[in-house]
């Protein structure tokens, strides 16, 4: 079994969508980044590419690279996925949390959710997402940004 754990954060900026696990959340403002700047599945990926010692998502999907710009995070993902296939593991499971003051994000997990679980073939039970907000401390509570953390354990195929 290898387990690995990712981070990431975004700014919040106007004129961009909000895209969190794939699912785009009608908000007035969406994060900043390269690619379609998805945390939460930024964090996942590097949670994958963690568990095995692969190095970090900027190793694997540089910012500098433009073939990457505003690409679907999802991509990013099952390239990731791919890589641990590669090396003989598979998911156990992934639980994550987004930090966000706004907006709420209830009703978006289970498409988050699904998303993650057909990307990674896992049944949709092996995927946790959950959101909270950080009681207005911080990058998320003082609406600058987003962030999200994920967990993942792989086993040996
Ligand atoms: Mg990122």
């Amino acid at each position: 079994m290898r387990i690995g754990i990712g981070y990431d954060v975004h700014r919040l900026v106007e004129g961009r969508k909000l895209i969190l696990g794939g699912v785009e959340i009608p908000f007035e403002k969406g994060l900043l980044g390269h690619s379609d700047a998805d945390v939460l599945l930024h964090a996942i990926t590097d949670a994958l590419l963690g568990a095995l010692a692969l190095g970090d998502i900027g190793k694997h999907f540089p910012d500098t690279d433009g073939k990457l710009l505003h690409i679907d995070s999802r991509i990013l993902l099952r390239k990731a996925y791919s890589l641990v296939k590669e090396k003989g593991y598979k998911l156990q499971n992934v639980d994550t949390v987004i930090c966000a003051q706004k907006p709420k994000l209830q009703e978006y997990l289970i498409k988050m959710r699904t998303n993650i679980a057909s990307d990674l073939e896992a049944e949709i039970e092996q995927i946790s997402v959950k959101a909270t907000t950080e009681e207005r401390l911080g990058i998320s509570g003082s609406e600058a940004g987003m962030t999200a953390y994920a967990t993942v354990l792989l086993i040996k195929i």
